[in-house]
């Protein structure tokens, strides 16, 4: 069976994104293959703690791939403080030509863009992918599932930091589809001990969500699970009311231009301009000013709401409102890079510490060890919706019993098989979920 075989049979997708099956993307003759160990997000430590324990699995699997693609350069990037990851790699990488690209404590250290371009000196256009420019990416959570797949074994499980307002924070590997409120539980549950005096985030501080509630099921993409007190100012940014902003714009918004001044991906010289949407929201009627392709090449970072304006304005927000408009019109992104990298690229990355503090979150920038983890609910709600593209469709009916590892949905076009993810009776089967009770 060919590595692209076993890896869309496994279900794998890109577990630090938005879910991009990885049978597509290792369909590919790159020339670098970079995985991606650089755990952008402050506070998470999943990626840090995958290397610690299995930098032997995460190197085998580069080398599938490189076998597989013909990728000669393979580069581990991570950060240089994280010691014991750092030296784990290093023992399972000596001798296989696998090279360590050691980085700062910095945000956006692992935006895709930014790796590429730190590494190869290369540029991905707007529009375009790293491999326009010779380059795969793949996330070392992500490398570890193919290592996983080289021995016939599915994802059925996902390691998250649980950290923010929890008594102990932790990492753990949890099946898919357990309620937060159980992984919440395991760091030893909410710092006041009542649940009602908090919001959770999924994912890391910048980049996730704000939870519905404490029975979100852990997803192939889940990285965190963070609760905050209500109130907390970075839930505010994540429920910024349009309307609101468009009004505080014109009220506030003074064109300094430092949100794009900062912007990682304008550095990159890709065009990206911030400021100018925050203009049109105020000036324009909404209609976008500057370079509308520039739009397409924002990473939805954050970095110039939660640190660049000094006003409290969210310009990222309004970025991404753009490019879904300029996609709702059918405006696809063009190829170009429309700049020069900034000479002073470097001096713009913004220090995790000084993010952290910024954005109050200083107090729970905390050890988060590997622990071992039991569900406690009784029966698991697995999503049909975990990669980009259309849900699955099940292909188990109620009552039917299941192993772990067992099919139970397959894509339709675009997407990336599920398997069950403990042994039981499936209960339950809708357009969004499949529920097994153990
Ligand atoms: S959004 Fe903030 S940082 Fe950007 S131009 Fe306006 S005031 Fe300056
Ligand atoms: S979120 Fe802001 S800083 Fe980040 S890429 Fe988009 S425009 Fe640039």
């Amino acid at each position: 069976m060919s590595l692209i075989d076993l890896v869309r049979d496994a279900g794998i997708v890109g577990a630090g994104g938005a879910g991009f099956p990885t049978h597509i993307k290792l369909d590919a003759k790159p020339e670098y293959l970079i995985a991606n160990g650089a755990e952008c997000e402050p506070l998470l430590r999943s990626d840090r703690r995958i290397m610690e324990k299995n930098a032997a699995g995460i190197i085998r699997a580069m080398k599938a791939v490189a076998e597989h693609s013909g990728a000669k350069k393979l580069v581990v990037a991570t950060k240089r403080h994280y010691e014991a990851a750092v030296a784990a790699l290093e023992k399972a990488a000596a001798g296989t030509g696998v090279a360590l690209h050691l980085m700062k404590s910095t945000y956006p250290s692992g935006d895709e863009q930014t790796l590429v371009y730190d590494i190869t000196g290369r540029v991905v256009p707007t529009g375009g992918l790293p491999l326009d420019v010779g380059v795969v990416v793949s996330n070392v959570a992500t490398l570890l599932n193919i290592a996983g797949a080289l021995d016939g074994k599915p994802v059925t499980n996902k390691v998250i930091t649980v950290s923010g307002a929890v008594k102990n924070p932790v990492t753990v590997e949890a099946p898919i589809g357990t309620p937060i409120g159980d992984l919440i539980e395991a760091a030893g549950g909410f710092e006041s001990g009542n649940p009602d005096d908090y919001e959770v985030i999924i994912g890391g501080p910048l980049m996730g969500f704000v939870a519905k509630g404490l029975d979100e099921p852990v997803t192939k993409t889940t990285g965190g699970v963070l609760p905050l007190p209500k109130g907390h100012k970075l839930l505010a940014y994540k429920k910024v009311n349009i309307e609101k902003q468009a009004k505080l714009a014109k009220a506030v918004c003074c064109q300094c231009s430092v949100c794009t001044q900062l912007c990682p991906r304008a550095a990159l010289g890709l065009g990206v301009e911030p400021h100018k949407a925050m203009r049109a929201l105020s000036a324009e009627k909404g209609k976008l000013l500057g370079n509308p392709n520039g739009v397409f090449s924002c990473c939805d970072c954050g970095l110039c709401s939660y640190y660049a304006c000094n006003f409290g304005l969210a310009p990222s927000v309004i970025m991404g409102t753009f490019k879904k408009s300029l996609m709702g019109q059918g405006v696809k992104a063009k190829k170009e890079v429309r700049g020069n990298v900034d000479p002073g690229i470097e001096s713009k990355k913004v220090p995790a510490a000084r993010l952290l503090s910024r954005l109050a979150l200083s107090k729970y920038d905390r050890d988060a060890p590997l622990v071992p983890f039991t569900v406690k609910t009784p029966e698991l709600r697995i999503p049909l919706k975990m990669h980009i593209g259309a849900p699955c469709r099940a292909v188990v009916e109620k009552g039917a019993a299941v192993s772990a590892g067992t099919v139970i949905g397959l894509p339709q076009g675009l997407g990336a098989v599920i398997h069950a993810s403990l042994s039981g009776t499936v209960t339950e089967v809708t357009g969004e979920y499949i529920a097994i009770r153990a």
